[in-house]
């Protein structure tokens, strides 16, 4: 008996809907990133990357590939198990220190990724904290969201980034609810920033935790890679920072920092750190060394504003329509799902462009758009090269002008 029949009426539902998604098949170069080779082809193509989340190009950091190869070869590959059972490594110990230090706070946890982070955290403090109520805007990721829903707290959730939603919301909840509110700094698919100040004031009034998910800003915000929060000197107002070590540190892994109380809660209640291996010691001395350098490097992060600058200055030029934020984030907006391909496809095909096309349920129908994610690796000529091939295609596609 076949199952399969179940499986394609689903697929081909989203086939048909233009939201089944395809997959470029890359073979990153140590070295050459943002250049890779394709090989959705018969042969392999060049190609250059523009919507990596490697945003600082730090997978390719000489000092962090000889890191992650160093503890390879001396404590092998895997961590042999969860933490709790024969995984823990002294490499984790000192990753958590790192980020403890990064963040300004007492303590830190590893996880396997931002995702699991934010999932397991969620879920946790709100299914164990007396009448919790979980706050949360309404652009939060998935991993906040499914966090939250499996936790079975009740959830508000507040418009985003709208501070005095937020207050009324909060205001209307009994005194005996334990309030969480969650948000993050930068929202990766419009690249706007929150106004943290506003949100913590407006938490602190009502005795609410404040939970913040700066997966978008670590190691590119802030004099040492802190993200938002370390830019304005909030950090220390903030109950939980969450962050990734997949995007700008270029390895993976996600984390929370706090109180040592609030981690030691999370260490030891919530199953998603508990039950699962622990990350490979080689991968945590990578992001470690990521972190370290980008603590004191400004290089890259000056190098990723350059080129942000000018491909914003340059689409502006050539009358390309892109959301305005004050993040490194550049969405172009093509506002039709068929369009969004066609060109991400054109792209691909005709100029050896990648950046794949955001469309519903990514982000709400009549939004879809590519989003360009410009680093300190791209050269003035990638950029040129990309504002010519979209100002062409933008002629033959025939797109709209207007960006909201
Ligand atoms: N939070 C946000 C806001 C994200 O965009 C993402 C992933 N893109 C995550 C968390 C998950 O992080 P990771 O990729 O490390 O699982």
């Amino acid at each position: 008996m076949t199952f399969d029949i179940l499986f394609n009426e689903q697929l081909d539902k989203l086939k048909d809907d233009g939201n089944y998604r395809v997959f470029a098949q890359l073979e990153r170069h140590t070295g050459k990133f943002p250049q890779a080779s394709e090989h959705g082809q018969d042969e392999a193509r060049d190609v250059t990357i523009w919507c990596s989340n490697d945003y600082l190009g730090m997978g390719h950091h000489p000092d962090v590939i000889a890191a992650m190869t160093r503890t390879a070869e001396s404590c092998g590959t895997g961590a042999g198990g969860t933490r709790n059972i024969s995984g823990n490594a002294i490499h984790h110990l000192a990753l958590e220190n790192e980020l403890a230090d990064l963040h300004g706070k007492e303590s830190a946890l590893l996880f396997t990724s931002g995702y699991v982070s934010n999932w397991a955290a969620l879920s946790t403090l709100g299914a164990r904290l007396p009448n919790a109520v979980i706050l949360s805007d309404e652009g939060n990721h998935a991993s906040m969201i499914e966090g939250i829903r499996h936790s079975k707290a009740q959830k508000v959730i507040w418009k985003h980034n709208d501070v005095e939603d937020l207050d009324r919301k909060l205001a209307a909840l009994p005194a005996n609810t334990t309030k969480i509110v969650a948000f993050e700094s930068v929202y990766s698919m419009d690249g706007d920033i929150c106004p943290m100040r506003e949100i913590i004031e407006v938490a602190e009034k009502h005795g609410a935790m404040t939970y913040l998910d700066e997966v978008h800003a670590v190691g590119m915000y802030g004099p040492r890679g802190g993200g938002i929060s370390e830019r304005e000197g909030l950090a220390d107002r903030i109950t939980l920072i969450e962050g990734t070590l997949g995007k700008a540190y270029g390895v993976v892994g996600g984390y929370i920092t706090g109180s040592e109380a609030l981690c030691d809660f999370i260490r030891s209640f919530a199953s998603g750190f508990i039950f699962t291996t622990a990350l490979p010691p080689a991968v945590a001395a990578a992001a470690q060394t990521s972190i370290k350098h980008l603590k004191t490097s400004d290089v890259e992060r000056k190098g990723q504003q350059a080129q942000v600058a000018q491909l914003r200055h340059k689409l502006d030029r050539a009358g390309i329509p892109h959301l305005m934020n004050k993040s490194h984030i550049i969405p172009v907006m093509i506002k039709d799902p068929v369009k969004t391909r066609m060109i991400a496809d054109y792209l691909m095909e005709q100029y050896g462009i990648y950046v794949q096309p955001i469309n519903y349920p990514t982000v709400p129908k009549g939004t879809e758009r590519l989003r360009f994610t410009p680093g300190p690796c791209h050269t003035d000529a990638d950029i040129d090269h990309l504002v010519n091939a979209l100002s062409t295609l933008w002629k033959q596609c025939a797109v709209s002008h207007a960006v909201a």
